[in-house]
């Protein structure tokens, strides 16, 4: 029956793991998948979750199922995250919000929503390079992906002239996907003064915003901060769409946490979408995974647990930091290797788009056993005191071939 299955390529993110787990050499480094490690190269469970687990465990809670659009209280406090307090389409009830399974998930039912319901355009915009899964998850969604230009690889930095002359040549309603903040795969990100000339630009062409946000206070340590373009669009009066992932910054990957959310008019043009997102969700789904979003409810709604977690989210911004500092000085200072690193330093979030060509990381996972995507971009938080040395003076020798 199968017989005329053709064979799919690998994942290109996912299958460097795969590559890697076969490397049975003691030096071997993954720089691919983006999940935090810590200092000493494991994964880590935050303080908080395990604090939230204890409080859950103890409330012997039952596992019914939860609604289709998820647990009220979780995706309440969600919204508060990410718009603040000051919100006025929070404060005036007119955003509708679904929990979702993590931030693909919501990527997911935002983009069949779209597709079925955004009266204006079938086509989406994402910022080239982009995410490796945004181009399948918004097709299969049933939209038209097109790119815009974002990075400039003679300056390792934003083309922003490029970003705004495509926004400009858009057809006025097109959806424009923006990452919130640490744009992955390059971990460059527009300034606050460019985030507001961008917010000129949707408003000028009518354009419909879109932001992933995936790493919501990993990328300077601060939720706040990190949640600025989200705010600054809603208070230019933007009626956004919002995908939101718990995986990084609370280090909820395996559980499947996330939000998607939507700005609306009013209460009654929200309470007519929210059915919306019900029609969308039921039929994929059904409803989402509970324990996740209770272990994120516990740690929003406790104080205490709350500013642990913050602790811990900007202990985790900061390693990635300090290890970006270290590797620039290894490689600019100690080993004097041939190129320009700054950019390393300069980068944001938890990946560094390292400029490495593909024979280079290539060369990298051949001679010295690390693993990153072709593309040459590395997870930082793969990076550790015990294996950076090691590592930049592999990247020196593959840069000196
Ligand atoms: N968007 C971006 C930009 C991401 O980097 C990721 C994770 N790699 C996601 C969304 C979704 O991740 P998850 O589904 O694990 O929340």
């Amino acid at each position: 029956t199968w017989s005329a299955v053709p064979a799919g390529p690998p994942d290109p993110i996912l299958g460097v793991t795969e590559a890697f787990k076969a490397d049975k050499d003691p030096r071997k480094i993954n720089l691919g998948v983006g999940a935090y490690r810590d200092e000493n190269g494991k994964p880590y469970v935050l303080g908080s979750v395990k604090k939230a687990e204890e409080i859950l465990t103890a409330s012997k809670p039952d596992k019914e199922y939860l609604p289709i659009t998820g647990l009220p209280e979780f995706t309440k406090k969600a919204a508060l995250l990410a718009y603040g307090a000051e919100s006025a389409p929070l404060n005036s009830g007119s955003i509708a919000v679904t929990q979702s399974i993590s931030g693909t998930g919501a990527l997911r039912i935002g983009g069949a929503f779209l597709a079925r319901h955004y009266p204006h355009s079938k086509v989406v915009y994402l910022p080239v390079p982009s995410w490796g899964n945004h181009t399948p998850i918004f097709r299969d969604s049933g939209l038209e992906v097109r790119g815009y230009r974002y990075f400039d690889k003679g300056t390792v930095g934003l083309d922003f002239v490029g970003l705004k002359a495509d926004l400009q040549a858009a057809p006025e309603h097109s959806i424009v996907l923006l990452h919130a903040c640490a744009h992955n795969p390059t971990g460059v990100d527009p300034t606050q003064e460019q985030w507001a000339q961008i917010s000129d630009i949707v408003k000028e062409k009518k354009l419909m915003p879109f932001f992933d946000m995936a790493y919501q206070g990993f990328a300077s340590g601060s939720t706040d901060r990190d949640a600025f373009a989200v705010r600054h669009f809603v208070s230019q009066g933007h009626q956004i769409a919002l995908a939101q992932s718990f995986a990084k910054n609370m280090g909820l990957y395996g559980e499947r946490v996330g939000a998607f959310s939507l700005i609306t008019s009013d209460a009654a043009e929200k309470a007519r979408v929210d059915s919306q997102l019900k029609i969308v969700i039921r039929p994929m789904y059904s409803n989402p995974p509970l324990h996740g979003a209770q272990i994120a409810n516990t740690i929003l709604g406790d104080k205490l647990l709350y500013s642990q977690w913050e602790g811990e989210v900007k202990g985790m911004a900061d390693r990635i930091i300090s290890m970006r500092e270290k590797l620039y000085g290894t490689l600019t200072h100690d080993l004097k290797t041939p190129g320009e690193w700054g950019h390393i330093k300069s980068q944001i979030g938890m990946f560094s788009f390292t400029g490495l060509t593909s024979a280079q990381t290539k060369a990298l996972a051949e001679k010295a056993h690390i693993y990153m995507t072709a593309d040459g971009r590395i997870s930082m938080a793969g990076l550790n005191t015990s294996n950076i040395e090691y590592f930049a003076q592999s990247v020196d020798a593959a840069v000196r071939g």
